[in-house]
């Protein structure tokens, strides 16, 4: 087992990146709270480690990102919802761009080496991580994306 993930970042207790992303997946099935944070979650592990991502939707995941870091967690929701009725009328597959357009695209050059918050850091206490509370898991959770976006966006120097 290595200790460094491809995002730069050191292991931590639980192992790389992975490891942790699995765990949240695990754990929001059973948690309707934790799982609001759903989409930050899933777009910035994309970010973080896009030999994992489809290519094809990572600038739509950057905008994303960039929407729930500049407006908060209400309106990604807003968007996301919006995405799967839309999606449910077969009006066609993939993102509705429009509430992303005024968004930045994804920079070129890309992954960036390191990011300043990662998944590794987040702290697991008792088998949880949300043993501190869903605040504190959201406040960790919007940090690991604030990183993310600043990492993408420091390639376009
Ligand atoms: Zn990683």
């Amino acid at each position: 087992m290595t200790d460094q993930c491809e995002c730069g970042a050191t292991a931590g207790p639980l192992g790389v990146c992975v490891d942790y992303y699995h765990g949240i997946l695990a754990e929001e099935q059973a948690d309707p709270r934790m799982y609001a944070w759903h989409a930050p979650v899933v777009c910035a592990y994309l970010l973080q480690h896009p030999s994992r991502a489809r290519e094809k939707y990572l600038d739509g995941q950057f905008r994303q990102l960039q929407l729930y870091v500049d407006q908060g967690l209400d309106a990604l929701l807003r968007v996301a919802a919006h995405q799967v009725a839309r999606n449910g009328h077969g009006a066609r597959s993939g993102y509705d761009m429009e509430p992303l357009a005024p968004y930045e695209p994804l920079p070129v050059g890309g992954p960036p080496e390191r990011f300043r918050a990662a998944f590794s850091g987040l702290p697991f206490r008792e088998g949880s991580f949300v043993a501190d509370g869903h605040a504190a898991y959201g406040r960790h959770i919007q940090l690991i994306a604030e990183a993310t976006v600043e990492g993408w966006r420091s390639l376009r120097n």
